[in-house]
């Protein structure tokens, strides 16, 4: 006797889709091209891909891994959201507003994909496993790929299932929240961002041998703005812990464990580096103590 199944059907989206919400607009094309207008973008911005080639980034292009990012404009800067829950005075210093930051068209991708992240969540994260699929399957299977989805934000991927969905990539990210910092994951590594307000708990994860990055500058009469700022000095140690030059490279997942991620103040202008000092997010080396490089 023949018994009877259930049947799954799936349900399939029906493009396009129009989402009008917070003073913007989200047309979804298909499953893979959005466009997103209104709000803070002085004209229509076209999102066909949400991850970008390190190649093309200058934190991860020093890193000899093949590594892909993902660019979001950070905090609440779209007009509504929070990528950066966590976020005090790292604010105004962040390295969003730096270097290629405020041309029009990189600002407009990264405030189009902020967008699509919160008004179209099921489309952004579909698109987004597709394009992590993509790129693990260029490479063989016993090559490291790396991807950081944290460039410009503090969302905790693994909480969305993504990480877990890609065993073969190598994730990595910053941080300030304090409850996901380290080994959240066999493949994605965590390192704990300093910012002035969280001493105690960035200690306490240097004790517990996780990982904690400070930024320094160096007080000087001298010119230390866009390209100069790279040439300041990383003190040897910070609160007796060791301190390795993190602008060798982004690849932090093969970081010793328990050292001090040593970043350079990067200003575009004197205003913002004013702003990173004066507000305690970056720390003055003290020219008196050992000096790593
Ligand atoms: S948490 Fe990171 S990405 Fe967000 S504003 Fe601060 S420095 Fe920028």
């Amino acid at each position: 006797m023949k018994t009877k199944t259930k049947t799954k059907t799936k349900t399939k989206t029906a493009f396009p889709v129009v989402i009008e919400k917070n003073g913007y607009t989200v047309v979804l094309h298909s499953p893979s091209k959005a466009t997103v207008s209104g709000g803070r973008l002085p004209e229509a911005v076209n999102v066909s891909h949400l991850l970008g080639e390190g190649d093309a980034n200058p934190k991860t292009k020093k890193n000899k891994v093949p590594t892909m990012g993902l660019s979001l404009f950070p905090y609440n800067g779209i007009g509504f959201g929070n990528v950066c829950a966590f976020a005090k005075n790292c604010v105004v210093s962040c390295l969003a507003h730096q270097g290629q930051g405020p041309v029009p068209s990189v600002m407009g991708a990264r405030v189009a994909k902020t967008v699509l992240w919160y008004l179209a969540r099921e489309w952004f994260l579909r698109r987004l496993n597709h394009e992590l699929a993509t790129f693990r399957g260029k490479y063989g299977r016993r090559r490291t790929v790396g991807v950081r989805l944290n460039m410009f934000s503090d969302i905790p991927w693994e909480d969305y299932g993504v990480i877990d969905n890609h065993p073969g990539i190598t994730f990595y990210d910053y941080t300030k929240n304090p409850r996901r910092v380290g080994d959240v994951r066999p493949n994605y590594w965590v390192t704990f961002s300093y910012d002035g307000t969280n001493e105690a708990e960035a200690v306490r994860h240097l004790r517990e041998g996780k990982n904690v990055s400070v930024v320094f500058y160096l007080e000087t009469d001298e010119a230390v703005c866009g390209k100069a700022a790279h040439r300041q000095p990383l003190p040897a140690t910070w609160n007796g812990f060791e301190v390795i030059d993190g602008g060798a490279t982004d690849w932090r997942p093969s970081d010793p464990w328990g050292v001090v991620i040593g970043l350079r103040l990067l200003a575009r202008t004197y205003e913002s580096r004013e702003a990173g000092i004066s507000s305690g997010f970056a720390q003055k080396i003290d020219t008196r103590l050992p000096i790593l490089s």
